[in-house]
This record gives C-alpha cells, sequence and structure tokens, in this order.
C-alpha cells in the first residue's frame, strides 16, 4: 500500500495558474498539501523528484470506449481491464466507459461487467472507473455515425429503466428529437447523470424542450450533430438553430472536443475553448480499442458484430471519407491543444481534468491537486510525454502490458 509521497522540482498545473518550484504531498490515496514551502515536506515522505517536468492533475475522460485492443462494449473483465490500462498509461486516471450502439444483451452485459470491474479496482487494473457513459443506443437515424445503425433506437422506459438499477450509469446521452427523449431526460436527471445530447439531428426548440428536463451537455462538438442547413433539410424554413448555435448561446450548455488534431483543425479547437472557455469544454478521447494497436482493421463497439473501421495509426476511419473515433489517449489531446492550438496549460489541463468532473459532479473527490482530494498525480515531461502516473496514491507501471 502507499504511504507518504512528496513530489518536488518541478512546475505544479492549478486549475488557474502554475506553481513554480512546488510541493505536492500526500498521504495514502489523499493529496495533503500543494503549494510551495519546503518546510511542509512530511519527514518519513518518499520525495519524488520531478526533474523540471509537470506535475498535473491525472485525466478525467467522459467519452472513451476502449483501448489497447479490447472494446468496453465487448463485456468482459478481461476487456475492461485492457481497455482501462492501456488509458492509464496516456495519463487517464478516472474513466467513464461509454456503451455503443448494441443489443439489449450487450448494453447489459456492459453495465454488469463495468459494475463488477469498479467494485474490484487495484492498481493493476489501470485508470479507475467512476460511472458508466450510457452513449449508444438512442441515437437518431440519420446521425448514427460509425456506430451499427441497427443497434439504434428511440428510448423506451421498458428498455432504459433496468439499466439505470444498479447505479453505475453517471453520464447519459440520448438524441432530442427522439419519441421518448423528454422522458429519458427527466429519468436520467432524476439519477444524478449529467444528461447530454449526441448523434442528433435536433433543432434550436427541440435542445430547449430537453433543456428544461435536465440536458446540459453536447457530445463530441461538430461531430454527428446537428447544423443550421441540416435542419433546414429536415424542418424547411424559416431557418432555425440546431444544436451548434444552442450551445454557443446557452451559458449552461457545456460540450466536448475530441482534440486528436485529426477530428477538429486547431482554429476550430481554439474556437470552441474561446466561445465557451474552460470551464464549459470538456477535453474528451473518444478513443475506440486501436489505442496502442497497430494499424489495420477492427471492431467499433462489441467484438462480435461492431462496425468494422480501419486504423492508420492517427485515426479510425469508417470509410475513406468518415472518421469513426480517434485512436489516442489524453495526453496527446492536451499536447495538441497546447503545442498546435496555442491554449495555455492550465486551462488546457483543467478541460481534461478539473471541468469534466465538475460537469459529473465528482469535483470534490478528484479533478485537481488540493488538498484532500484523490492523490491521482500524472508526472509530465517539459514536452508533455507521461513520465508516471500516481492513481489513488498508488504507481501505476506504465510500461507493464
Ligand atoms: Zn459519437
Ligand atoms: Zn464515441
Amino acid at each position: 500500500m502507499a504511504s507518504s509521497l512528496c513530489f518536488t522540482g518541478g512546475t505544479a498545473i492549478l486549475p488557474d495558474r502554475l506553481i513554480p518550484d512546488a510541493v505536492v504531498a500526500c498521504s495514502n490515496d489523499k493529496i495533503t498539501y500543494v503549494g510551495q514551502s519546503q518546510t511542509r515536506v512530511p519527514k518519513q515522505a518518499r520525495i519524488v523528484d520531478v526533474k523540471g517536468g509537470w506535475i498535473s492533475p491525472g485525466f478525467v475522460d467522459i467519452h472513451v470506449h476502449g483501448g489497447g485492443g479490447s472494446d468496453f462494449m465487448d463485456g468482459t473483465s478481461e476487456a475492461i481491464q485492457q481497455s482501462c490500462v492501456s488509458h492509464a498509461r496516456h495519463g487517464t486516471t478516472t474513466l467513464f466507459p461509454t456503451t455503443t450502439t448494441g443489443s439489449t444483451r450487450q448494453i447489459q452485459a456492459m453495465l454488469d461487467a463495468t459494475a463488477e470491474a469498479q467494485k474490484s479496482w487495484s492498481i493493476e487494473m489501470g485508470a479507475s472507473i467512476a460511472g458508466v457513459h450510457l452513449y449508444g443506443p438512442f441515437f437518431a437515424k440519420d446521425k448514427v455515425g460509425c456506430h451499427s445503425d441497427e443497434g439504434c433506437r428511440s428510448p423506451s422506459q421498458q428498455e432504459f429503466r433496468p439499466y439505470f438499477k444498479s447505479g453505475i450509469i453517471k453520464i447519459a446521452t440520448c438524441a432530442a428529437e427522439l419519441p421518448g427523449a423528454p422522458a429519458f431526460y427527466r429519468y436520467a436527471s432524476r439519477h444524478h447523470c449529467l444528461v447530454t445530447c449526441g448523434h442528433s439531428n435536433s433543432s434550436w426548440s427541440e435542445m430547449d424542450t430537453a433543456f428544461k428536463c435536465g440536458m446540459r451537455h453536447v457530445d463530441h462538438f461538430w461531430c454527428a450533430m446537428s447544423t443550421v442547413p441540416s435542419i433546414r433539410q429536415r424542418l424547411g424554413v424559416p431557418m432555425q438553430g440546431s444544436m451548434l448555435e444552442y450551445v454557443l448561446g446557452n451559458p449552461d450548455m457545456s460540450t466536448e472536443v475530441i482534440a486528436d488534431g485529426m477530428h477538429l483543425s486547431r482554429e476550430l479547437l481554439r474556437f470552441a475553448w474561446q466561445m465557451k472557455t474552460a470551464t464549459r469544454l470538456c477535453l474528451v478521447t473518444d478513443c475506440n480499442r486501436a489505442l496502442d494497436m497497430p494499424p489495420g482493421k477492427y471492431r467499433f463497439g462489441p467484438q462480435s458484430d461492431g462496425s468494422w473501421f480501419t486504423s492508420d495509426g492517427k485515426v479510425g476511419w469508417a470509410n475513406p471519407t468518415s472518421l469513426a473515433s480517434s485512436v489516442s489517449g489524453m495526453d496527446h489531446m492536451i499536447r495538441t491543444m497546447h503545442q498546435k492550438a496555442g491554449i495555455p496549460l492550465t486551462d488546457v489541463v483543467r478541460m481534461a481534468s478539473l471541468t469534466p468532473a465538475e460537469r459529473v459532479g465528482m469535483n470534490d473527490a478528484i479533478g485537481s491537486l488540493k488538498a484532500g482530494k484523490q492523490a491521482d498525480i500524472v508526472i509530465l515531461s517539459p514536452r508533455l510525454k507521461v513520465r508516471q502516473v500516481y492513481i489513488r496514491g498508488q504507481l501505476f507501471q506504465c510500461t507493464k502490458r
């Protein structure tokens, strides 16, 4: 078990500032001190000299499908562990396994296996599971993206109520224009979920109805969502606002970007940050099973019947012109946002840690370097490569597969 640890010799990244020559002290699984004063180094603490690197809070990923060859929808404990281990190597310390479209049986199997893995967490399991993101199957048919479309449908109480029984669902997505969406949103809000709209061709007024039912977030901004032209095609004139205008116009709405540099250009990444600010924009990986795997053909979603995509080592492709989610970990997203989009590191790291933690209501326990919070810490090199990962105060062996 862990004991007292003290990180020194680097710059700590806080949500609002950097602390050069910082001291971050931990006792067992908690952070006990963050600051500059060397006098606060506990006597028996093991000193970890980060040698000029960055001391960052562990990353929190609210939208992630898999990694290391596995998809959470494979629904086995091995698949869950493989995905969590592979994301921990990229600095993610907390994640929300995300469902794809699929059968009721496949979704229930994923929920059961995830709940099991959550209970039996140890450091060898990698990133810790804070809950499930029920993402598929309640998508609009015309915005299904790379998910298999046979598996997508409208929400019915009969189907979704059992999913919520175990309490593991903490984030819940549904397309706002589907029949039954308002009831789904209200049900998910009562179960204290972050309620989100995604894979949707909904209009401003449908978004506004959804908002009144508790919807507060939109999945992967600019991907599989409505635009003014797509709403015009669906509902005619006068032209109406889409999800895009609704999110930009409503300060209580948050969203997320896939910042792998392949889905969105640097100016779009910057634009999203400027419009929503770091308190309402999350970085997600939306990563599939091809993370840390050689280029090739893989299944998106369940290994048995998920749709096929090709990884070129940089991103997934459903066909030569349409993307099929990312193949990168959160460290890559951080580098893209800072080094390519030129966004300050405090904001970039906030969007990958405190902001998602706040949106799911877990910011008292995780999301920043603060006394009293869980000791989830990532040591990054000056060029933002992952050097060491600590989860709940324990060192994760990044190299072991
Ligand atoms: Zn998606
Ligand atoms: Zn996704």
